[in-house]
């Protein structure tokens, strides 16, 4: 591979530093914009489907070296508390994305990519060439530029992207705690306006991230308060809650949680993870998407530097398709299950039908996941 190639992520989280670490490998030189030093805890259910790791392994990611927890088991219940117990079908692993994210990181620095804390301002395409402009560093020029700045960010509103004029009605809370659960189990528990997810990670921290609507959560003065009057109206909230201690001084919030649909490629960006599209947190799988999308776009990148791939123009059209073809349905199955989640009466009939048939969860779940990533 020509090393003189350099290809510019924006965006340190799972999605840009793996598609650095990969896009490295393979032989060309990346720069990655992150604005955050690492380590750094980030609101996330923290929960991560095993379909990722056939890919860890070809990147030469051992997180066992994390000490993550091996989950395989799911517990769901209502509002009401009615409970549900099944297996997940593929099952998964706990790890803190204070770990995971740095443990990136690293290896991306080992690999011999650029990271730079920075800013990114503006990304400005002219001339079949992208100018970075940074907040500390001035400008970048570079060929490619692929987009992995997250849920929301302000490249987002630079481009004047469609899903950030429209008003989102979803805040999240995420912080560790001490306490019991177990170490195989993944919790999903609805409340009035929300779910949240409760699951072990690296250190015997249980982490406890929960997504609420707006509606449910003016109504309450505070956090502590909202934990206290809704989301302890489940009971297995409330003795979770009850039974464990925050280790974080205080609870991570993010706002304006957007599930609506993204362009995948804009301003010739090609775009990975998040920034091309949330996956409700039900679903529990955006993480192992994000990496997904990584590995697809750097394939397709690999294939426009070895002149398999003729032009920019079908470089974005085949993103496009394979981004399509993977994950187009997973999303919008998705999206009805946030959908469904705001409907009083759409939710109560939903759940009746799964406490009647609980074999269907893990055939809702399986619509929502993928299958073990394959490496050609
Ligand atoms: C409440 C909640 C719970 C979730 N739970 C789970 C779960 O249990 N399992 C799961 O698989 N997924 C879960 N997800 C989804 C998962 O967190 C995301 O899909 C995943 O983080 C996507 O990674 P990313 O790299 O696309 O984005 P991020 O991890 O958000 O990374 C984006 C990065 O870009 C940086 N950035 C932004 N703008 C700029 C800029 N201008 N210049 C430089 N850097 C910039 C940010 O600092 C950030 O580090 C959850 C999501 C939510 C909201």
């Amino acid at each position: 591979m020509n090393v003189t190639k350099t290809v510019t992520i924006v965006g340190g989280g799972l999605a840009g530093l793996t598609a650095a670490i990969h896009l490295s490998k393979i032989g060309l030189k990346v720069i990655l914009f992150e604005k955050n030093e690492y380590p750094k805890h980030k609101v996330c259910g923290e929960y991560i489907s095993n379909e990722i790791l056939p890919y860890l392994d070809w990147l030469s990611l051992d997180v066992s070296k994390l000490k993550p927890t091996h989950i395989s088991k799911l517990e769901f219940s209502t509002s009401d508390g009615t409970l549900i117990n099944c297996d997940l079908p593929l099952g998964g692993f706990g790890v803190s994305r204070f770990a995971l994210d740095d443990f990136l990181c690293k290896k991306a620095i080992e690999n011999g990519c650029e990271i730079i804390q920075d800013s990114v301002n503006d990304i400005v395409f002219k001339n079949d060439t992208f100018t970075i402009s940074t907040l500390n560093n001035g400008n970048f020029t570079s060929e490619i530029v692929i987009g992995a700045f997250g849920k929301r960010s302000n490249i987002d509103q630079k481009l004047n992207r469609d899903f950030i004029q429209k008003k989102s009605y979803w805040l999240a809370v995420k912080a560790h705690y001490s306490g019991k659960f177990s170490n195989d189990m993944v919790g999903l528990h609805n409340f009035e306006g929300g779910y949240c997810g409760v699951s072990k990670v690296e250190n015997n921290a249980i982490n406890i991230c929960y997504l609420a609507s707006y509606e449910s959560f003016k109504k309450c003065k505070n956090i502590e308060d909202y934990q206290s009057q809704i989301i302890a109206k489940n009971p297995h909230l409330k003795s979770i809650l009850e039974a464990s201690k925050m280790i974080f001084e205080v609870p991570l919030t993010i706002s304006q949680v957007s599930f609506d649909k993204k362009a995948t490629v804009e301003n010739h960006i090609l775009m990975i993870g998040d920034t091309a599209g949330l996956i409700h947190p039900l679903c529990g799988n955006g993480m192992a998407m994000a990496m997904h999308s990584a590995k697809i776009v750097s394939e397709l990148v690999e294939k426009f530097y070895t002149y398999k791939i003729k032009s920019r123009e079908e470089l974005e059209k085949r993103y496009i398709a394979e981004w399509n073809a993977n994950f187009k349905k997973r999303l919008r199955i998705g999206r009805i299950l946030a959908f469904i989640l705001q409907k009083q009466k759409f939710y109560k009939f939903l759940m009746k039908i799964l406490i009647n048939f609980p074999f269907l969860i893990p055939i809702i779940i399986k619509q929502t996941h993928g299958k073990p990533i394959s490496l050609k």
